[in-house]
């Protein structure tokens, strides 16, 4: 291998490796350092379970937010399935289990369940107007990761000046709370918003409105897809790609230290042979800045160190489970199954995760990938 680098790229999650793919492709020399023995980070595949042979997302596994352009751009041929509902919530009311149905698109089941709850169409038509008010906002954001960020006056120009000014000021609570009176149905819209948020739903700082914004951006409300083959057959196209571009990808090689000089840089890494050390131009950390700061000899500061409020199980099921209210299975865990989503479950589980606490209801969210991807 070579002893100096245009770039080394710390980290082969699927940001150091797109980043590396374009690199190497602009005639850069450039070198992946990855401290695991796969690539991918938490976008991977793998046999979980022993003596079972399914290879599995064990981490991520619904994307949003992959821009087409990025895998034509770079030739990666990884389909990405669409799953023909958004979501099904089971509830139970006056003794009586049912479920809260959202299509995608949203027809007839999703209506006719929305008024089931609350006996009119109001809770539906609040829905559609909400969504339509979101999807717009979503459009004129969605091609700035495209693109050199524009001043915001010209993405808002784009939009209804209210709409523009409820969804980037108003917490989303708040506005869910102005919009939709039942608890579930404000759940199911605030559920987009703590997907690796741990927030409150009516934080000032609007942290909550922006995993909101992300969640809609990419392809939808709702309409996270699943690449065909797992997240490894994702993150092992965006390897080949780079590696096919000419840039070097090490796994097992841990990067121990940066040393940032005038003009170029030293990474140090450990691997089975040693310790090695090459020099670069630029250093591209696809890690934590907690991370990032360790490697660079700062001191260690636990406030930045990034901590996660999230548990998830893998498992793998002889069939799918049966529901009390009788809805089909294959229909109800189509989508995202949301259990107990309620608006006010929501607020209290963070209250009680923030408190130091396991709350009493975790809501959770199911997803069954063979349904879409046998
Ligand atoms: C359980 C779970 C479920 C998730 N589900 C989803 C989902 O369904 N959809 C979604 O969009 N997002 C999901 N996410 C978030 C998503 O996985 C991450 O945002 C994304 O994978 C981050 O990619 P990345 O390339 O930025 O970093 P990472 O994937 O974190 O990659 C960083 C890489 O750097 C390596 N590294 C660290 N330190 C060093 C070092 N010193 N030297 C060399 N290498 C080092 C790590 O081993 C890792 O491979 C989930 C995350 C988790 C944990």
């Amino acid at each position: 291998m070579s002893s100096s680098y245009d770039v080394v790229v710390v980290g082969a999650g699927h940001n150091g490796l797109v980043s590396a793919a374009y690199l190497a492709r602009a005639g850069l020399r450039v070198l992946v350092l990855e401290r695991l023995a796969t690539v991918g980070g938490a976008a991977t595949s793998s046999t979980a379970f022993d003596g079972q042979e399914a290879r599995i997302s064990r981490y991520a596994s619904l994307t949003s937010l992959m821009p087409q352009q990025i895998l034509d751009d770079l030739g990666v041929d990884v389909r990405l399935a669409g799953r023909p509902m958004a979501s099904y919530t089971p509830i139970q009311r006056g003794g009586k289990a049912s479920g809260v149905v959202v299509e995608r698109p949203e027809g007839r089941a999703t209506r006719n369940s929305f008024i089931a709850l609350s006996d009119s169409g109001r809770e539906y038509d609040v829905w559609c107007t909400f969504y339509s008010e979101v999807t717009a906002l979503a459009r004129a954001v969605s091609p700035t990761l495209l693109a050199p960020l524009p001043p915001e006056r010209e993405i808002a120009a784009q939009l209804d000046p209210a709409t523009w000014r409820e969804l980037t000021t108003v917490p989303l609570g708040e506005l869910i709370e102005r919009r939709f009176s039942d608890d579930t149905i404000r759940g199911i819209v605030a559920s987009d918003a703590l997907g690796g948020t741990f927030a409150s739903l009516r934080d000032p700082s609007l942290i909550q409105n922006r995993a909101f914004l992300y969640a809609m951006m990419g392809t939808g409300p709702g309409e996270a897809r699943i690449p065909v083959g797992g997240m490894g057959a994702l993150s092992d196209g965006l390897a080949a790609s780079a590696a096919g571009a000419g840039a070097e990808i090490r796994t097992s090689a841990g990067v121990s230290a940066i040393r940032s000089g005038e003009d170029s840089a030293e990474v140090t890494w450990d691997d089975a042979a040693g310790t090695h050390t090459v020099l670069t131009r630029f250093v591209l950390a696809n890690v934590a800045p907690w991370v990032l700061h360790i490697l660079m000899g700062e001191p260690d500061d636990p406030e930045t160190k990034p901590q996660g409020s999230m548990l998830q199980i893998n498992m793998l099921l002889d069939r799918l489970p049966r529901l009390k209210s009788g809805m089909d299975p294959a229909v109800a865990f189509a989508g995202t199954m949301l259990i107990s989503p309620e608006m006010s479950t929501l607020e209290a589980a963070h209250a009680q995760a923030a408190a130091g606490q396991v709350p009493e209801t975790i809501p959770s969210a199911v997803v069954c990938h063979t349904l879409t991807d046998r």
